[in-house]
């Protein structure tokens, strides 16, 4: 059974059913796997970049705390990707020729720069807000096919699609997702993070709002490096991706400063820290 849908969402209160919300990218796409199959032959990115885009005056205000959750996970990101946590996915390749290519660790800040947009976004962001406003990035960055671009918000908005929303809205359903659109003869690879405002989405209130974005964040990079455009990496028999096994449970847990999800180990066939 092919997934149909690129559009991903997590929910602790959803972790056993992940919601297709929209199909945003089915067109896209052409499945062809096996039951039971776990490599389907799309491409992964091997050499991966990050690049975090902060929508809201906040995130650019030292008296605001959102100013140290982004600086946080600025942090956050520019170790991850020669990270322990990180060197999980590195198990995974795609087949170019006949060739086995690995997933690597990199450093996920030599993309092009953050943007601190001080903008202040609706309550209510849609996912073509999002795009739009990813779309203005690239107006004046150039765009880079393994780079991830990743969308902060603030605790005032929320994300929605249709009636489905993160926290702060009035129906939530997933805490945060990642997509897919083109532009030109570009495929665009996104998340969406809503800040982790209700309990629904956090790990623990004794976690700072950095870490319980981080154990999203971790997860969500990881799944778009190893199953970017949907046709690499998921799980035949039930359709979705394997990291998606592990956002939950086992319980998220902190090293050192950050916070992380578990992650699938094909070695192991589990859910692993590292
Ligand atoms: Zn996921």
């Amino acid at each position: 059974m092919g997934r149909l849908s690129l559009f991903l969402v997590e929910g602790k209160t959803l972790r056993r059913k992940i919601v297709s919300v929209a199909l945003l990218s089915v067109s896209l796409l052409a499945f062809a796997g096996a039951a039971g199959a776990q490599y389907h032959g799309g491409p992964v990115i091997i050499s991966a970049k990050v690049v975090n885009i902060f929508w809201g005056p906040t995130f650019s205000n030292p008296a605001s705390p959102d100013y140290t959750y982004a600086q946080s996970l600025v942090a956050f990101r520019n170790q991850f990707g020669t990270s322990r946590e990180y060197n999980v996915i590195t198990q995974y390749y795609q087949v170019v020729g006949g060739v086995r290519q690995f997933v690597q660790l990199s450093n996920l800040s030599t993309g092009t720069a953050d943007w601190f947009d001080t903008s202040t976004p609706p309550t209510n962001v849609t996912d073509t807000a999002v795009r739009s406003k990813i779309q203005a990035y690239l107006a004046t960055h150039p765009f880079n096919n393994s780079t991830i671009y990743q969308v902060f918000l603030p605790s005032t908005s929320y994300s929605s699609n249709g009636s489905s929303t993160s926290c702060g809205g009035p129906g939530l359903a997933y805490c945060e997702y990642r997509a897919v659109f083109t532009s030109g003869a570009s495929t665009v690879k996104y998340t969406v993070q809503p800040y982790a405002s209700c309990g629904a989405c956090q790990v623990s209130s004794s976690w700072t709002p950095a870490q319980n974005q981080e154990h999203l964040v971790s997860h969500s990079t990881r799944e778009t490096v190893v199953n970017p455009l949907g046709n690499a990496w998921y799980d035949s028999t039930t359709g979705i991706d394997f990291s998606d096994k592990c956002v939950w449970s086992p319980a998220p847990f902190l090293d050192g400063l950050y916070g992380y999800a578990y992650e699938w180990s094909l070695a192991t066939s589990s859910c692993v820290k590292w």
